[in-house]
């Protein structure tokens, strides 16, 4: 069963009389579980609808649906399948107490990773979630491997009953499925020859693995599981030569990369980034691999376009990891505009100073940055720091904030978003 939350008006469903907490039960005869099954078993246009209305009454609703029209409903959030892993390195374990209990959600659930791209071990996948992805064909679906070693791996997600990965990916990939993979690496335990095996067995799915990524373990002063080393330049280097290695490789046989190092490997490695054209369709960019390349590229794209905003002074706020990357881009904007660019470099007082990833920068930290800045035109902030319901992670609330600092401020993708349209509003 799944409930509605929202009914589009005018529609179908309004239609036919579905109203907020309708409780859906099935689609010709087929009992619903949750938004999948929605989603997929309403894919005919002819339906017969099981219901039970708010009041209790049961209906059956049988619609014949025009072409391309959609039923017009939104149904409550899943409950979303939990973690039955321990990993170490967890992020979630690693966040300070005190924030919101959403953020303390540790899901790893396929549904997601299809619908949304989060990374998911399937650890927690039954049979009867096998049969799922293969009959609606879920794919492709973004799947933290870590290690194909099952042994490596079992210690890595600290649970003696992960299944086995290869065997889970073979069944999947022979049914059609196909998998964006990241290993997210632990010094000592699944670098070197367990890496190495990880990304032969991948590379021998073929076409089913489409991209694979090495990320390093990323740690914070709460992360209290962890027992192992910290990654440093040595060790980000040597991913590096190994991912360079299977990358070629990959180009020469499939012509494109296959295997690629997260920025923060390059940053952590102090190596030169490489262009956008390395990154082919960025699959992976939300996990943080070309995510610098893409903002380059995408500066490069729309600088010549922005107007000169001579005499103006622009606060740029970030986290110690792009800092060094930022002066190039800086320069390129202040020549296009004639504004006064300043890099304003904070630090992340919520997660203390290992980690510096711009996008997780708290309210307390832009406050800090910008409260005495009476100097700056504008300020711009990663928008990455700010929620869909724009709130940073510590609960501060972007409007709130925006109110009490002395300059406007503008969360930012990148730089060509808000000064472009910025400058129009000046103009106007
Ligand atoms: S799989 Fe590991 S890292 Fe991911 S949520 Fe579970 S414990 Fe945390």
């Amino acid at each position: 069963m799944v409930k509605v939350a929202r009914v589009l008006p005018d529609s179908i469903a309004d239609e036919l009389g579905i109203e907020v907490g309708t409780e859906l039960v099935s689609v010709n005869g087929r009992d619903l579980h949750d938004f999948l099954d929605w989603e997929f078993l309403t894919a005919d246009d002819d339906l017969v609808v099981e219901a039970r209305q708010p009041d209790g009454d049961e209906v059956v609703y049988e619609i014949q649906r025009p072409e391309g029209e959609q039923l017009g409903v939104t149904l409550e959030p899943p409950t979303v399948r939990r973690c039955a892993n321990r990993c170490e390195f967890c992020f979630i374990e690693g966040l300070p107490p005190g924030l919101r209990r959403n953020l303390y959600i540790r899901d790893d659930d396929y549904r997601l990773s299809f619908t949304y791209g989060n990374f998911a071990t399937l650890s927690n996948v039954k049979e009867r979630d096998i049969a799922r992805i293969l009959e609606y064909r879920l794919s492709p679906l973004y799947v933290s491997v870590h290690a194909t070693n099952w042994e490596a791996r079992k210690v890595l997600l600290n649970n003696p009953r992960v299944p086995n990965i290869v065997e889970q990916l073979t069944r999947l990939a022979d049914g059609g499925i196909q998998f964006h993979c990241q290993m997210v690496v632990v010094p000592g335990l699944n670098d070197g020859d367990v890496l190495e095996e990880s990304l032969s067995d991948l590379w021998k799915l073929g076409d089913a693995v489409i991209s694979a990524a090495v990320v390093p373990v990323g740690i914070t002063q709460f992360s209290h599981l962890y027992t192992g080393k910290p990654m440093d330049a040595a060790a980000a280097g040597e991913l590096l030569e190994r991912v360079a290695h299977w990358s070629e490789r990959a180009r020469r046989e499939r012509g494109e990369n296959w295997v690629y190092g997260s920025d923060e490997l390059y940053l952590l490695a102090e190596r030169a980034l490489p262009p956008a054209e390395h990154y082919g369709d960025f699959s992976q960019i939300e996990n943080g691999i070309g995510a610098v390349a893409s903002l380059r590229s995408r500066v490069a794209a729309g600088v010549d376009d922005l107007p000169r905003m001579d005499g103006r002074r622009i606060g740029v706020v970030t986290g110690k990891g792009m800092a060094g990357l930022m002066p190039e881009l800086i320069a390129k904007l202040e020549n296009a505009t004639g504004a006064a660019f300043e890099l304003i470099v904070a630090e992340n007082s919520l997660f203390g100073p290992t980690i510096t990833t711009a996008g997780l920068l708290v309210g307390a930290d832009i406050r800090d940055a910008l409260a005495d800045r009476h100097d700056l035109s504008i300020a711009l902030i990663p928008a990455e720091t700010i929620n869909d319901d724009g709130i940073f992670l510590d609960d501060t609330v972007f409007e709130e904030l925006r109110a009490s600092l002395p300059m406007p401020v503008y969360p930012s993708y990148d730089f060509i978003d808000v000064l472009s349209a910025e400058a129009q509003a000046v103009a106007a």
